[in-house]
């Protein structure tokens, strides 16, 4: 069965759940599809300390208040992964998932993006038996346990803290002799007794015993030096990835994937906008996400009004 909105927005996460807000706010018809649970990657993350309006918030309940926010004005949440989006004849847009069709005037793509892989033998073949993207999902798997953590950006440093906070030990794994998350990030790290640093060295190899992770092999970026070093958990945390594979024919990415738009949101397909992390930018935050998405509901609003405007 096809349904039709005004406004189609694709991914739940804070950018998706504010656009929808604003949307519906402005009295369009708007649902929100998403391939998992509604938030995003708040879910998956501990505490929140740098949205306004609260010291600290677990992601989770900031995913609630934001989902109650965003259907108060009568958006629909409705489960489903996004395989296609089409632009038809007549200006409106096609959305296809696996579950529904819908046709739409303007269709919002706040996909979000996922965690980079390292690409290391054993880092797929472990993946949900050691290996692990998400602290708070899997840590505490790994009470009293030795666990590492690989990456020096925010992520790698305030989920090794986290994580410090359930295991016996964590050892972050950085390639580089410092780390580029926040200096806040750094400080509450180095001031974590059980966190200590291997500094300069990849990881080469996650080994295990064909049911369980044991060790990883570390190469020093230095001097070649390759070392083994026991562990029962590698949680990876090297980056990020646009998620923007339906999108991917329509022209509106870069070389990466990020989607590229101006500062109204507007992509260079009239009536597709894109907000929060899949968009090409530098700072990818909650609160970054949602400011895309309020200019983008709002402009949703006017693309609307302005088909009006043509059909009449
Ligand atoms: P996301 O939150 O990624 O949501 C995208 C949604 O789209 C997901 O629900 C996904 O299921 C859905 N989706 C994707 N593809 C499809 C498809 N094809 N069909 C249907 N649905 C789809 N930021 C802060 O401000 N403070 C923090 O403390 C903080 N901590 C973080 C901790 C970690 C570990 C990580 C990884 C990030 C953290 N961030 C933090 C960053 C913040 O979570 C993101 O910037 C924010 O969630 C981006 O929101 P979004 O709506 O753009 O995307
Ligand atoms: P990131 O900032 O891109 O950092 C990735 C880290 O992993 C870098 O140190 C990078 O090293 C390293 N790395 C990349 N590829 C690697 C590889 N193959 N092997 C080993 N190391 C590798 O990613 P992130 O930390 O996931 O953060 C993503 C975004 O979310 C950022 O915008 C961040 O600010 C945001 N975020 C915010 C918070 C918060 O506000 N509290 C928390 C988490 C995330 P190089 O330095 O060499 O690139």
């Amino acid at each position: 069965m096809t349904e039709q909105f005004d406004v189609v927005i694709i991914g739940a996460g804070p950018g998706g759940m504010t656009a929808a807000t604003y949307a519906s706010r402005a009295n369009l018809s708007v649902v929100m599809l998403d391939r998992g649970i509604y938030g995003g990657q708040m879910n998956n993350t501990a505490e929140v300390e740098n949205y306004p309006g609260y010291n600290s918030i677990l992601g989770a309940d900031l995913s609630e208040k934001m989902y109650a926010s965003s259907t108060q004005f009568g958006a629909e949440y409705q489960f489903g992964t996004v395989q296609h989006i089409e632009r038809n004849a007549d200006e409106t847009w096609h959305v296809v998932t696996d579950m529904n069709d819908y046709q739409a005037n303007s269709v919002i793509v706040a996909t979000g993006s996922e965690y980079k892989k390292l690409g290391a033998p054993g880092e797929l073949d472990y993946a949900g038996r050691g290996v692990s993207y998400c602290a708070v999902c899997d840590g505490a798997f790994f009470k009293n346990q030795e666990v590492v953590v690989v990456g020096g950006g925010d992520s790698a440093i305030e989920e090794a803290v986290y994580l410090a906070g359930i295991v016996d030990h964590v050892t972050v794994v950085h390639r580089h002799d410092q780390l580029k998350a926040q200096p806040i990030l750094q400080k509450r790290a180095f001031a974590t007794d059980n966190i200590d640093f291997i500094w300069d060295n990849e990881v080469e190899s996650i080994n295990g015993d064909g049911t369980k992770v044991e060790s990883v092999t570390l190469k020093n970026t230095q001097t070649g030096e390759t070392t083994e070093h026991a562990t029962a958990g590698v949680f990876i945390y090297i980056g990020l990835l646009p998620v923007s594979d339906a999108v991917a024919d329509l022209g509106v990415t870069d070389d990466l994937g990020w989607i590229k738009t101006n500062e109204q949101m507007e992509t260079s397909q009239p009536g597709l906008f894109a907000v929060g992390d899949v968009r090409q930018k530098q700072l990818r935050q909650i609160t970054t996400a949602v400011g895309d998405a309020a200019i983008a509901g709002q402009n949703a609003y006017a693309y609307n009004e302005s088909l009006k405007d043509h059909a009449e």
